[in-house]
């Protein structure tokens, strides 16, 4: 089965080949793909295309194996707002860009704060869809930080809506993922909502 999946991943293509397939966009357009301010264009782009989607090669087990226990005293929720995202739409690969804002209660357990953001940024660097980004920011900092409780809320511009179809300029998506006492204790939501409000 191993060696299956090795076959997967060598059938990759190469980095000419991936070049080639913009230099084949470039021309699908109708543009000289020789002139001189596009000639290295297609090099640029699979450039680009490493930085956007760098998260395939993040493991977000790797990214919260580091936890401390000691958290003296402090029983309440940890929050960080604002944390940037950037990711690209899995139906069109157009940007959608926005923040994240992330709390959880601790059971013992914490996690340096901006292995959040790493945690955000190794999902949204992917194709991706913002329902599914939030569900996943979600569920990995339950399976490895198994806290109390957990909530994700991502408000985000997509640009497909932007510029694309209905040209929606000002329409921001917000979605939001309750786990633990943020799912039973309507309190402790409400809470995290007063937090994160007009918090972007
Ligand atoms: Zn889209």
């Amino acid at each position: 089965m191993k060696k299956k999946l090795k076959i997967v991943k060598d059938s990759r293509p190469s980095r000419v080949e991936a070049e080639r397939a913009v230099k084949t966009l470039i021309e699908y357009i109708g543009e000289d793909a020789e002139r001189e301010g596009v000639r290295e264009t297609p090099q640029r782009v699979v450039k680009a295309f490493d930085e956007y989607f760098h998260g395939y090669g993040l493991d977000a087990a790797e990214i919260l194996s580091k936890t401390f226990r000691e958290v003296g005293d402090y029983g309440g929720p940890v929050l960080v707002k604002n944390i940037k995202v950037q990711s690209r739409c899995e139906h069109h690969l157009a940007p959608f860009i926005g923040h994240a804002h992330i709390a959880y209660v601790p059971d013992g357990r914490v996690v340096g704060l901006s292995k959040l953001s790493r945690l955000v940024d190794a999902y949204a660097s992917r194709m991706q869809t913002q329902e599914r980004l939030t569900e996943e920011v979600a569920n990995a900092l339950e399976k490895y930080l198994k806290p109390k409780g957990v909530a994700v809320m991502i408000e985000a511009e997509h640009f497909c809506m932007k510029l694309r179809g209905v040209g929606e300029d000002h329409a921001l998506t917000v979605t939001t993922r309750f786990g633990g006492i943020y799912k039973k204790d309507r309190a402790a939501r409400e809470s995290f909502l007063k937090l994160t409000a007009g918090g972007s």
